[in-house]
């Protein structure tokens, strides 16, 4: 684990609408998924080691329910961080 700044979602501003998972999963390739999922209605990150910082989710967010957090995380995947450098 390690200290990382990764995405907070307020499920009390979140309605679920999902705009938030195509940036997400477009970036995270479809071969290995994406960060974010709808779970009950509502995004949760689901994996850590594949969010790369990009913050494209949180532009999308139409209710401000996606804010920026420091916290003992998992490592960036490699895969990601080494398509990171590749794709800035
Ligand atoms: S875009 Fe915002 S409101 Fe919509 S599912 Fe994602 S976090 Fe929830």
């Amino acid at each position: 684990m390690v200290k990382r700044k990764l995405i907070r979602i307020d499920e009390e501003k979140c309605t679920g609408c999902g705009r938030c998972l195509p940036p997400c999963g477009d970036y995270s390739f479809s071969f290995i998924g994406a960060a974010l999922t709808i779970i009950n209605g509502k995004a949760k990150l689901i994996h850590d080691k594949y969010c790369n910082n990009l913050w494209t989710c949180i532009r999308e967010c139409p209710q401000e329910a996606i804010s920026i957090e420091e916290r003992d995380a998992e490592e960036i995947s490699l895969i990601i961080r080494e398509a990171s450098i590749a794709n800035p």
